[in-house]
């Protein structure tokens, strides 16, 4: 694991259950990534507390719940490395130390905190950790050094400012050139690889509301482990406006992203784009109904597996990755903190972590 391969840091918070929008926007590319990469997948529950500081019970599960969730979808531990925010503490650290080269405003005004700040109905009275939560994702990537993010749309404008802050650390602490390219950083003696994101092949599933994206915070989701009883109900919600089988059809409407995200026979989706488009006798309600099947048919392995993980039995395969995983992490983010420390003449004393088996 510790290989010269190419690295990719990624991960998710433990706000809830994982969903169809995480498995076409990140989960599918990791676990195609997982033999080419050396890769880092993080649970960022310090995270979770920045919007549900009251539910520690709840962060606690759903942290279980999602490191299933990866198991049963592919996400392999004996390929990667399983990382718990919290049990990693060069992530903290590092959150510090990038704070103080971002200028507020500039993290104020990253357009993915303002528009959780509306979807999530969060108001004026978020805590200050909120938009802190953007400045520790910068720590979360770069604790781990990585080439590659693998996310979906909503976080490009976070790896974005991952980016700044990499390029900021690596010209004032490095004496890198501010004119450099990215891809010239580590070479010219930055700590900090630029990463760049990867989205995936979806990169904003909509949620079954038809507007928001899907989220687990928003109950506009289809989780990975609902039935096909479950899939049906939710896609009959999908509200598109269209009254009868013969009314001429939007086909970039939220019911078609659905039709492209999952029905994967090419010729079957440009059949019911072009009877759509011309009102040619289909319903929105058969379309649905396929759109589930297809789901289903993609989620049946999964919930099978995730079904073997289910109760005590699971969570102690989850803890003892968990526990043996954060050994691997913390080399990787202790070497990381070592040498930002050095270049910012912090090195005065060493130290060395680890976890008991
Ligand atoms: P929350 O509501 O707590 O923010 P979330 O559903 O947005 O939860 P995250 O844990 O924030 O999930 O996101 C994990 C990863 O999944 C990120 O890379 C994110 O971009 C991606 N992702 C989340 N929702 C979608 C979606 N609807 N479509 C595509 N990618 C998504
Ligand atoms: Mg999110």
């Amino acid at each position: 694991m510790t290989t010269s391969k190419p690295r990719i840091l990624t991960g998710d918070t433990p706000t809830g259950q994982l969903h169809l929008g995480h498995l076409v926007g990140s989960l599918e590319s990791r676990v195609a990534l997982q033999d080419e990469y050396d890769c880092y997948f993080l649970i960022a529950n310090m995270h979770a507390y920045t919007t549900r500081a009251d539910k520690p019970e709840g962060i606690r599960q759903s942290t279980m719940d999602i490191v299933k969730d990866w198991l049963a979808v592919g996400m392999d531990p004996e390929r990667s490395v399983f990382v718990l925010q919290t049990e990693v503490p060069a992530i903290a650290e590092l959150t510090w130390f990038f704070a103080m080269l971002l200028p507020f405003n500039r993290v104020m005004k990253n357009p993915t905190l303002k528009t959780e700040i509306k979807d999530k109905d969060l108001g004026d009275t978020y805590s200050f950790g909120f938009p802190m939560y953007a400045v520790g994702q910068c720590a979360d990537i770069l604790s781990f050094r990585p080439q590659l993010v693998p996310v979906g749309e909503d976080q490009v404008a976070h790896i974005e400012m991952c980016r700044e802050a990499a390029r900021r650390f690596n010209q004032v602490y490095c004496g890198v050139d501010p004119h450099a390219e990215d891809h010239e950083h580590e070479s010219l003696g930055g700590v900090f690889p630029i990463p760049e994101a990867k989205v995936g092949r979806v990169g904003r599933l909509v949620g079954t509301d038809g507007k928001q994206k899907m989220s687990k915070s928003l109950n506009n989701a289809i989780f990975l482990t609902d039935t096909f009883k479950q899939i049906k109900k939710k896609m009959g919600q999908l509200y598109t406006g269209r009254q009868s089988l013969d009314e001429p059809g939007d086909i970039d409407n939220a019911l078609f992203d659905y039709v492209r995200a999952f029905i994967r026979d090419e010729a079957r989706v440009k059949e019911l784009e072009t009877k759509y488009a011309a009102g040619d006798n289909i319903g929105d309600g058969h379309i649905k109904v396929e759109v589930a099947e297809a789901i289903d048919q993609l989620l049946e392995p999964v919930r099978a597996k995730r079904a073997e993980l289910d109760g005590d039995k699971g969570d102690a395969i989850v803890l003892d990755i968990l526990r043996d995983h954060a050994n691997k992490a913390n080399a990787v983010a202790e070497e990381t903190l070592a040498r930002a420390k050095a270049a910012m003449k912090l090195d005065l004393i060493q130290r060395e972590l680890s976890f008991p088996r």
